[in-house]
């Protein structure tokens, strides 16, 4: 496997609307791509319009196999859960 990875910790979102960064706010997986969704957090923004989805390919993510445990946030309550299938 090459040595090139990524890890979305190096990566900062920040928002064309309220000129803030975002934060990560949750992880999922669709096919062989991890989704962090990022949202805006400072009530200025309304995370349904402004979230950021960013899609980081599963064999370069360094940071999912890093923390194979960490699914995400839960902040936003039911969309939080960040659900894992293997
Ligand atoms: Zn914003």
């Amino acid at each position: 496997m090459a040595g090139e990875t990524i890890n979305i910790r190096n990566i900062s979102v920040k928002c064309g609307h309220c000129n803030e960064y975002q934060t990560l706010s949750t992880f999922s997986r669709r096919e062989d791509w991890n989704v962090y969704t990022y949202e805006c957090e400072n009530g200025v923004c309304d995370p349904n319009v402004t979230r950021t989805l960013v899609e980081v390919p599963r064999d370069l993510d360094s940071f999912a196999r890093r923390d194979p445990g960490w699914r995400g946030g839960g902040k936003h309550g039911a969309e939080g859960d960040g659900t894992v299938e293997e």
